[in-house]
This record gives structure tokens, C-alpha cells and sequence, in this order.
């Protein structure tokens, strides 16, 4: 199948989301990141956002709530090529109204090949890439290959 080179830029889109059981983690991990983060450009889903913003004194977007649709909407920037990579702390151990709009981010996410750290440790080795200080291009494959055409 073949695949697309998508450029991402030096200064990138990151989303920052978290559950409520992990965003005092987050917020612990942005603080430490803060000079990093404060190079690139942040969004969030609605509490995390206004939290980050709050801590680290810096521009973060914010989209709704994610039990409102935030994460759909974080999803849909994915899709739209809006985003270059999202930190996703989310709580491993308590069921969500909103699981599935959880699973679809993961899914577009990996559709479109865009990093995505779903705990501390891998969010800790995506934000001290040497990448992250360059432009980098995402491999997407054309999946549309796939899909049936119109006749
Ligand atoms: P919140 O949403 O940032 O508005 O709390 C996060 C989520 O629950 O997905």
C-alpha cells in the first residue's frame, strides 16, 4: 500500500489531555517539560487545558470537555492533519461515559500515524526526541486505497 509524507513542522500542535485521576501527573510532567512545551503550540480538551494554562502561564486551546466531545474534536483535527502529537494520560482503572470516544482518538491516531503518549514514560521519551527540535515527516498510509469506489 503505498504511503504519503506529511510535514511536521519544527514548532508543533500538541494536544495535552487527561482523566481526572491523571491530571495532577500531567501537570506534574508539563511543569517539569514547561521551556519545552513553551516552544511549540498547546491545545487541550476543556479542564486539562484551563489547568495547564493556569500552571504554566502559557496559550493552550481548548476544545470541550471530553465526557462533551473533546476528544472527538481532538480526533478530528488528527484527521484534518491539524495536530502533531497528543499526550493522552488516561485512567487505566475507572469506566468513562465517554470510552468509546477514547478508543476512536487511539484509532484515528494510529489511521494517521500521529505519535500518541498514553502514559508518563512514553510521553517522557516523545518530548526529549531529538525530532521534536526538527521537521519531521509522518509516514501515512493511503488507506483510501482500500475503500470502495464510487460508481
Ligand atoms: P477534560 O477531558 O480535560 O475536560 O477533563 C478529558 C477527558 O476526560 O477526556
Amino acid at each position: 500500500m503505498s504511503q504519503t509524507e506529511v510535514p511536521m513542522p519544527v514548532r508543533k500542535r500538541i494536544a495535552l489531555i487527561a482523566h481526572d485521576n491523571r491530571k495532577a501527573d500531567l501537570v506534574e510532567w508539563a511543569r517539569f517539560n514547561r521551556d519545552v512545551l513553551a516552544e511549540h503550540e498547546l491545545c487541550g480538551t476543556g479542564t486539562t487545558g484551563l489547568i495547564i494554562a493556569e500552571e504554566l502561564g502559557l496559550p493552550v486551546a481548548r476544545f470541550k470537555s471530553g465526557p462533551l466531545g473533546g476528544d472527538q474534536q481532538v480526533g478530528a483535527r488528527v484527521a484534518e492533519g491539524g495536530l502533531d502529537f497528543i499526550i493522552f494520560f488516561w485512567d487505566p482503572l475507572e469506566p468513562h461515559p465517554h470510552d468509546v470516544d477514547v478508543k476512536a482518538l487511539l484509532r484515528i491516531s494510529v489511521v494517521y500515524n500521529v505519535p500518541i503518549a498514553c502514559n508518563r514514560a512514553s510521553a517522557d521519551f516523545m518530548i526529549s526526541s531529538v525530532l521534536m527540535e526538527r521537521e519531521y515527516n509522518r509516514l501515512v498510509i493511503d488507506y483510501e486505497e482500500r475503500m470502495p469506489k464510487d460508481s
